[in-house]
Order: structure tokens, then sequence, then C-alpha cells
């Protein structure tokens, strides 16, 4: 599956574009994604200061860069009113369609569960406040993450269970919200991503979305394979067609179907205006 198709026009829907691993080439990479039909990335803010980042990179490509805005659940800590009021200035640009990345990680507790909780709180009122959806984040806090997002569901405007590699339950209980479900090359890995490799086929067409969460998550089994361990938007269509695979679906049937599923939760063309 190396061949590429150019007439691909894919969003990815999740890239750490502001991450110090692009500084040194972060125009080539964008530039060699669109070549491979990447014509769109969402760039993830993980910290007030990163969105802001964030948003002065994709001024630099209107049309082709959009961002959330948001902190990310390790640096819930230095959640303060502060930030709060930068996140919701920084969630009127029109460059950002979501709040994110959020939500709860107790794998290794960056910062404490209370201060998730407080941060979660605070980003799911903002999502409620700007009509925006979420782009969430969440590992080890299922439980407590759904409780959250059931609580708020009448008052936010969906969101994306970002780089998704729950169980079956799991999977059901954020399509039970209306969530959309991010794919990555996860997938790909032959160990641990034999179980969503299976569940993907079970995700409805209308809620799959796209991802490379690049620079993490290379994909396994890319051939041949990179010198670098650094993940990059340009394979997004090799995570397309593995996608297409699991699922026994076209992968041009299937890159039209997320280009549609993105531009419904995110109203991209909306917002470049
Ligand atoms: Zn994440």
């Amino acid at each position: 599956m190396s061949e590429i198709n150019e007439t691909y026009a894919l969003t990815d829907i999740g890239v750490n574009l502001t991450d110090s691993a692009f500084d040194p080439d972060r125009e080539t990479v964008i530039n060699e994604a669109a070549k491979v039909g990447v014509r769109r990335m969402l760039v993830t803010g993980t910290t007030a200061t990163e969105s802001e980042q964030a948003v002065e990179l994709c001024q630099q490509y209107p049309g082709q860069l959009f961002c959330t805005a948001g902190v990310h659940p390790h640096y819930s800590k230095d959640f303060s009113a502060q930030v709060r009021s930068t996140l919701l200035a920084l969630l009127k640009q029109p460059q950002v369609v979501a709040v994110g990345e959020t939500g709860l990680d107790f794998n290794r507790n960056f910062s404490t569960p209370e201060q998730q909780i407080r941060a979660f709180e605070q980003q799911l009122e903002l999502a409620s406040e700007t009509g925006l959806p979420l782009f969430l984040h969440e590992r080890d806090a299922h439980k407590q993450q759904i409780e959250m997002l059931r609580q708020y569901r009448d008052v936010i405007h969906g969101g994306v269970a970002h780089c998704f590699t729950g169980t079956r339950k799991e999977l059901y209980n954020y399509l039970d919200l209306d969530l959309y479900i991010g794919i990555t090359g996860w997938i790909c890995d032959e160990r641990r991503g034999r179980e969503l490799l299976n569940l993907v086929k079970e995700i409805p067409a209308e809620r799959l979305l796209l991802e490379t969460d690049a620079p993490y998550l290379l994909p396994r089994n890319l051939k041949p394979k990179p010198k670098s361990r650094r993940n990059l938007p340009a394979y997004l269509p090799h995570i397309l067609q593995e996608v297409a695979l699991a699922r026994g679906c076209d992968a041009d049937t299937l890159a039209q179907q997320t280009e549609v599923n993105g531009q419904r939760l995110f109203a991209f063309d909306q917002s470049c205006a």
C-alpha cells in the first residue's frame, strides 16, 4: 500500500506543528504534506502560549492551517483566570475551530486529578460559551471523562475523541455522546494496535476522522522505513489506506467521507472567511 494517490484531499485533524521537532523545517513539512494531498491541517494547542503560537502559524497559511486552543491535561496546574481569558480571546480568532486539547490523563498525573478536573470543567464551559467543538484527550480516566461529558452534553457542540486507542465499551460511550473518533497510525502497530484495528470497522462512517498526531506515533509499517522516528503529516495517506483496508472499503471513498465529517464538525470554510 505504498502508492500515494495525488488526488486525495485530506485533513490531518491532529498535528502538533508548533512542536520543536519541526523547528528546523516546518515549512517543508507543511509543503510535503500538501504534495501528497494533505491539504488541510488542524494544529493542536496544548497550553495558552502554544495556542497563541498555533494561531500565528495558521495566519501564515490561510485556508490550509487551522488550530485548536486549549490546555492539555498535563498542564492543567497552570490553568488560571488569566489563561481562561487568553483562551477565550483565541477561541474568537477565525483560525481556531475547536477547544482543546482538553480532557483527563490520570496515567502520569503531571497535574493532579483535581487540577485536571477543574481545567476540563473550565474548558467545557468555554466550549459551551463559544459554540466550538471539543478536541478531547483521555488516558486512564475514561469513567470520569465520560461522566463530565454527560453533564455538559446539552450545552456542548460536539467534539472528537482524538487519538482513540480505547476498548469497544469506551468507543460506544463516545459514540453515544454523538462524538467523533480520531484514528491515528496507532492501528499500524502490529502489537499494540490490533484491538483498535478490529474496532475501526465498527465506527460509523460519518463519525470517523483521521490524524497523524505528528511528530508522535510514527506508523510502524511504513515502507520503506523512514530514517527518522519523527512522524509527519505527509504520512496521513498511509493511515487512510490502512483504515480503508481494515474497514474493507475503498480509500478514495473513505477520504471523501472523512473530509465531509471534518467539515461538518469543524466548519473550516466558514471560519477562514
Ligand atoms: Zn492527546
